[in-house]
């Protein structure tokens, strides 16, 4: 590409103060250093995790799901080439860590989510800047920009036949609870499993379950307003714990003789993760927390739940090893296995980015996806 080695000049939306709206700016995007890939966004999107951050701390640019084409890459980086189509993933895959060569853990030593880093991890320094002034990234990807740089072990290459305003959605949430179901739940065919939190993330673990072959998936939420859209994703009844004056482990364990086969929860509420973990039948249930605590958090149970042969885990992008798996899961979608249109609620233009965290902090059931101005 003839701006290889070059700088490049484009927008970006950028946060100079937590929680206020953000700004589009002209940012100077630098080349991609050893083992880096410079890439052009066409579609980023919003989730409630960036949201929960931009609250919190300013940075300038967010992850999201996207899709993006490589412009350029950087020294010793040999898997993917300029015009590859990539998706980029929050945490990474390295390939040479413990982790990486681990068939069970996709917890990357080198690249899995840092929130604090804000800089390359080569050489501790932002690609970004403004009339010379770093600017800093956000979790390994920074996608509100119309040019980025990442680790090349934080993308993943994937079909280039796959259309891109669609399979965008699969680099974060849905892949997360997809994941969460198939990979570390494993419903058994004909099984019950209790979905608590019904937002991208738990559609796409009840998704999971349905494609996973459950028989009952039981979906619970505090919000009656996520019932009926939830029925779209395989969810077969609903519990709203405040329509009861039990606790909801024991109104799960009257419907299903004794406690859930599974549970997932996506909320990140503690009570519920604790609620979720207390569901599942004694002898082989098995629960399993997606969502983010607040970071005082304490889970607290009795020790016999455990003794009582229930299990209890986590879960970070739905154990997916992005680079490894995340093309196969691309190809669920090519294979008309897994359906994503339906994740997709809103389309906004990048030069409305503010309109789509006023559609996250006001709506319920919002999945937006920005399109780049390019
Ligand atoms: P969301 O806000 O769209 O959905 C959460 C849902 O949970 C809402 O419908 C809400 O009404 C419901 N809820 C809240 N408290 C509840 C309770 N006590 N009982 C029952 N329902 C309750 O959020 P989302 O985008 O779907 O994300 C869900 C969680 O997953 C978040 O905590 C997010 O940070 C986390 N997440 C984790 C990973 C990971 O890799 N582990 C990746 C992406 C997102």
């Amino acid at each position: 590409m003839a701006t290889a080695g070059k700088v490049i000049k484009c927008k970006a939306a950028v946060a100079w103060e937590a929680g206020k709206p953000l700004s589009i700016e002209e940012v100077e995007v630098a080349p991609p250093q050893a083992m880096e890939v410079r890439v052009k966004i066409l579609f980023t999107s919003l989730c409630h995790t960036d949201v929960y951050f931009w609250e919190a701390k300013a940075y300038m640019l967010w992850q999201g799901s996207l899709t993006i084409i490589v412009e350029s890459v950087g020294e010793g980086v040999t898997d993917v080439a300029p015009g590859d189509h990539v998706l980029p993933v929050f945490t990474g895959e390295c390939k040479e860590c413990a982790h990486c060569k681990s068939a069970e853990s996709n917890m990357c030593d080198l690249l899995r989510i840092n929130t604090d880093r804000g800089v390359m991890i080569g050489d501790g320094k932002s690609r970004f800047s403004i009339n010379g002034k770093p600017i800093y990234h956000f979790v390994g990807t920074s996608t509100f920009s119309e040019y980025t740089v990442m680790h090349v072990g934080c993308v993943a290459k994937i079909n280039p036949e796959a259309p891109l305003d669609k399979v965008c959605v699969l680099s974060c949430g849905i892949s997360t609870g997809l994941g969460a179901s198939v990979n570390v739940a494993k419903p058994p065919n004909g099984s019950t499993v209790a979905i608590f939190g019904l937002g991208a993330v738990g559609l796409a673990a009840a998704e999971g379950a349905r494609i996973a072959g459950a028989s009952r998936i039981i979906g619970v939420d505090l919000n009656p307003n996520r019932f009926e859209e939830a029925r779209k994703f395989g969810c077969t009844e609903f519990v709203n714990p405040k329509d009861h004056n039990k606790p909801v482990q024991e109104v799960l364990a009257e419907m299903t003789n004794g406690g859930v086969d599974r549970s997932v929860e996506c909320t990140g509420n503690i009570n519920a993760m604790i609620q979720a973990f207390e569901c599942v039948h004694d002898g082989w249930g098995v629960a399993v927390l997606v969502g983010v605590p607040h970071k005082d958090a304490e889970f607290k149970t009795h020790p016999m739940n455990f003794l009582n042969e229930r299990t209890l885990k986590g879960t970070f992008f739905g154990n997916f090893k992005p680079r490894t798996d995340l093309p196969n899961v691309v190809e669920l979608y090519m294979k008309k296995e897994l359906e994503v249109e339906k994740f997709i609620t809103h389309t906004v233009p990048f030069s409305e980015i503010n309109k789509a965290f006023d559609l996250m902090a006001k709506g319920e059931g919002i999945r937006c996806i920005i399109r780049m101005d390019h």
